[in-house]
C-alpha cells in the first residue's frame, strides 16, 4: 500500500502536512516541535514553540520572550488526529527525538543524537519506527568513540600534570552541551574550576536541572598567578584571543569529536585534542538504526552520502534530503554556533 508521506521535507523545514506542524524548522513558520537548543535546531520567528520542559530555560535564555509550550518525555499529543511524543535523543540536556504517528505509520526524528550515556542527558533510547530521519554528522567508519570514562581519565591525568608543571589548564568546548558535559566529569579535587562568560552564563541556566560542580566565573580581576594548577573551561572561540593572556603559562586541550581528525588539531595549534563528541559515532548510528527495525532512513546532515550508500548496500530503503542543519560546524572546533 502506498500511503502519503507522514513529513516531508520543504523550504522551511521538516513538516507534517496532516498536523501542519514543522520539526526544528530554518525559517519563521507557526507552530515548531524543537529538539533541543542549539542554535542550528531552535531558531527565532516560530509563533508558537513546543519543547522538552528542560529545554525551556535554555531556549528562553537565547531567544527571549517567546510562546512555548514544555511536555514531558513519552506524553502523546494529537494534533488534527496525528499522535506524536518526544523520547530522549541524549545529544545534551532535553534533547529529544520526535516520534510522528497516523493510522498505524510511524516516523521518528532523531534530530541530533548519542547513544552513549554522558550522565547529563537523559540517555537515548531507539523508538521502533517504519521511517527514521537520522542525522549522521560522523556517519564515515572513521569515527570509533572510546568510552567517555576513558576519555574523562584522560582529561583529568591532563589537568593533574599541568599542575604538576605550574600550568594553567585550558579546555576547550562548546557552551551548550560540551562545556556542561565536562563540568560533570572534571575531578574537582585536583584543582578549582574557572569558566569563561559565555559557558558560565549557560550554565547558570542550566544548573537547577543538575547536579554541577562549583565554578568561578573569570573576571577582570581574577590574577593568572591564582589561575595556575587549576582548570578554565572556555568555547572554541576563545581560541587565541587576547583574555587567554594573562594565563600565561597554560595547556590549551580541545574535546570535539573532530579531534580524531588529526588536522583539526593543528588548524587550532591546540596543545592536546581529546576525542569526545555529543554525536554517535559510525557503528552508534547503525546500531541505533538497526534497533529502531525501521525500513526507511533519510539522512539530514553529516556525511550523508556516504552514510546513505552504506545503508541502501546493507539492504535499506535510504536517501538523502538538504535541510538547514550544520551538524558540521556545530561540533566543529572553528564556530560555537550556541554563542550566536
Ligand atoms: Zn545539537
Ligand atoms: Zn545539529
Amino acid at each position: 500500500m502506498n500511503r502519503p508521506d507522514l513529513l516531508i521535507f520543504n523550504s522551511k523545514g521538516i513538516y507534517c502536512p496532516k498536523a501542519q506542524v514543522y520539526l526544528d524548522p530554518w525559517k519563521p513558520v507557526k507552530n515548531a516541535i524543537i529538539t533541543h537548543g542549539h542554535s542550528d535546531h531552535a531558531r527565532a520567528g516560530h509563533k508558537n514553540y513546543l519543547t522538552h520542559h528542560s529545554n525551556i530555560p535554555i531556549i528562553k535564555h537565547r531567544l527571549g520572550a517567546i510562546n512555548v509550550q514544555g511536555v514531558n518525555w513519552n506524553e502523546s499529543f494529537q494534533i488534527n488526529g496525528v499522535t506524536f511524543s518526544l523520547h530522549p535523543a541524549g545529544h545534551i540536556l532535553g534533547s529529544s527525538q520526535v516520534r510522528v504517528e497516523y493510522k498505524g505509520e510511524v516516523w521518528v526524528f532523531t534530530g541530533d543524537y548519542k547513544d552513549e550515556d554522558d550522565g547529563v542527558a537523559v540517555p537515548y533510547y531507539p523508538v521502533k519506527c517504519h521511517t527514521m530521519i537520522t542525522e549522521c554528522t560522523f556517519g564515515l567508519p572513521t569515527f570509533k568513540w572510546k568510552p567517555q570514562s576513558k576519555v574523562f581519565g584522560e582529561i583529568n591525568q591532563w589537568w593533574e600534570n599541568n599542575k604538576k608543571e605550574g600550568k594553567t589548564s585550558v579546555l576547550f568546548g562548546y557552551s551548550l552541551g560540551k562545556a556542561q558535559r565536562i563540568l560533570k566529569h572534571l575531578d574537582s579535587s585536583i584543582g578549582k574550576i574557572y569558566t569563561h562568560g559565555a559557558i558560565e552564563n549557560m550554565t547558570e541556566v542550566i544548573r537547577p536541572q543538575l547536579d554541577l560542580p562549583e565554578t568561578q566565573l573569570v573576571t577582570r580581576d581574577t590574577t593568572g598567578k591564582e589561575l595556575l594548577g587549576n582548570m578554565v573551561v572556555a568555547p572554541p572561540s576563545a581560541h587565541g584571543s587576547p583574555w587567554m593572556r594573562k594565563f600565561v603559562p597554560f595547556e590549551t586541550g580541545t574535546c570535539s569529536g573532530w579531534m580524531a581528525f588529526r588536522g583539526a588539531r593543528a588548524r587550532r595549534s591546540t596543545d592536546k585534542g581529546f576525542v569526545l563528541s555529543d554525536h554517535c559515532d559510525w557503528k552508534g548510528l547503525l546500531q541505533s538504526i538497526k534497533a529502531s527495525e525501521t525500513e526507511r532512513v533519510i539522512c539530514t546532515h553529516g556525511y550523508t552520502d556516504i552514510f546513505s550508500k552504506y545503508l541502501r548496500e546493507v539492504g535499506y530503503e535510504a536517501s538523502v534530503e538538504n535541510t538547514g542543519y550544520e551538524g558540521e560546524n556545530e561540533d566543529s572546533v572553528n564556530s560555537d554556533p550556541s554563542e550566536n
